[in-house]
């Protein structure tokens, strides 16, 4: 149902205290969290991220080295055309929209950026293929900038949690935002993917979780913790959820 124009914009249930203890908390829990995709520099994180779309970052790694062989810069990409990409980036599905993703995205830095990848989150979303969360792992993994993306498991974790309250990306990016320093924001997002491709799961695994005393989702009942004799995983039935996948 749409907000009211006068109704407050939705708040997380935990107070920004909180928010960082939890963090801190699944921090401790998954200190290898970090992007699994293989890069040395921000064109080729960039050029990872977005064959990354619907695709697991094992797979893209298995893609990228003869790829960044071929084309080491994006002058060398733009020069490509999207048919002869295809047949290298066919593995990670998706490849004819991916293929004209990465050369008109080499092209726009070719002929706008000199040839580099802009440290700005404006000129990064106006790039082919390039949405607000590829932009924020590029910023916060290869640029030193601070960025929070916001997947689905972000999503699905931090309402859980009760950290953010939102379905919407960018709604919940600056709820977790606002509540945590700019330097944490990159490990934080990090930290809640890894948390929920392990743990959080769509059917969590709530007696494994690190955070759960503090878990909206688990005081709720939601969780699967043995000592409530539960042993399985039900949707959230209270009003203070946001449904997310
Ligand atoms: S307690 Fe369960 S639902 Fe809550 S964050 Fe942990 S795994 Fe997810």
């Amino acid at each position: 149902m749409p907000r009211r124009r006068d109704s407050p914009p939705p708040q997380p249930a935990h107070p920004p205290t909180v928010t960082r203890r939890v963090l801190r908390l699944l921090a401790a829990q998954h200190p290898d969290a970090g992007t699994e995709l293989t890069f040395r520099n921000a064109y080729e994180l960039l050029t990872a991220t977005i064959l990354s779309a619907q695709c697991t970052d094992e797979r893209v790694n298995q893609v990228t080295p003869s790829l960044f062989e071929r084309y080491p810069t994006p002058a060398a990409l733009a020069k490509a055309t999207p048919e002869e990409i295809e047949p290298q980036i066919r593995p990670t599905g998706f490849f004819r929209t991916k293929s004209r993703s990465l050369v008109g995205m080499a092209r726009t830095l070719v002929g706008h950026h000199g040839g580099e990848v802009p440290a700005d989150l404006d000129a990064l979303v106006r790039l082919p293929g390039v949405g607000r969360k590829t932009a924020n792992v590029v910023l916060g993994h290869a640029l030193g900038v601070p960025g929070l993306p916001v997947d689905r498991h972000v999503l699905r974790v931090a309402n859980r949690l009760g950290i953010a309250r939102s379905a919407d990306p960018v709604v919940v990016e600056r709820q977790l935002g606002a509540a945590l320093p700019k330097p944490r924001w990159t490990l934080a997002s990090d930290t809640l993917i890894l948390h929920g491709r392990r743990i959080c799961k769509p059917r969590p695994l709530c007696d494994r979780c690190g955070a759960r005393k503090m878990c909206l989702y688990f005081a709720d009942g939601g969780g699967t913790a043995p000592a409530r004799g539960a042993g399985r995983s039900r949707r959230p039935t209270s009003s203070r959820k946001t449904a997310v996948p």
